[in-house]
């Protein structure tokens, strides 16, 4: 058994695919906080046979869309006085600002500063969104 110890306060990401665990850390730049925060990755589940989980101890402002996006089966839980006070699961957002990058080299958006770029699902088992400006298609990639 893993002895992770629990945490009082914050947020816990539970359920991640094995492997996104690291794409969620970074794309939430948690690098950045100085507030402990744990990656546990490949912990053997009952469900998903191996997950990664997120142990973040502090208030913090998720970015739901980003999470959303890398891994739509999320379970985000709120921790207060060591207590679980609220669960939230994710979906693949509808629609995304200024996370994604067009894929298309001859988009406005790619050669002209253009803040905060919108597109819109297409696809939902694919990730593909469709740019606001050009209409290309450009499938969401963690980095
Ligand atoms: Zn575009």
């Amino acid at each position: 058994m893993i002895n992770v110890s629990q945490i009082k306060k914050g947020i816990v990401i539970d359920h991640a695919e094995a492997g996104h665990g690291f794409h969620i850390y970074k794309a939430l730049h948690l690098d950045a906080l100085s507030d402990p925060v744990v990656l546990l990755t490949n912990i053997p589940s009952k469900k998903m046979g191996v997950k990664d989980m997120i142990k973040i101890e502090t208030d913090f402002e998720l970015n739901m869309d980003v999470l959303g996006l890398i891994d739509p089966y999320v379970t985000v839980n709120f921790v207060r006085d060591g207590q679980v006070v609220a669960k939230q699961s994710l979906t693949l957002p509808r629609e995304v600002t200024g996370i994604m990058q067009c894929k298309n080299p001859r988009c406005i958006t790619n050669y002209e500063k253009v803040d905060a770029v919108h597109f819109y699902l297409v696809d939902e088992e694919k990730k593909i969104y469709r740019c606001e400006y050009c209409d290309a298609y450009t499938r969401f990639k963690p980095e």
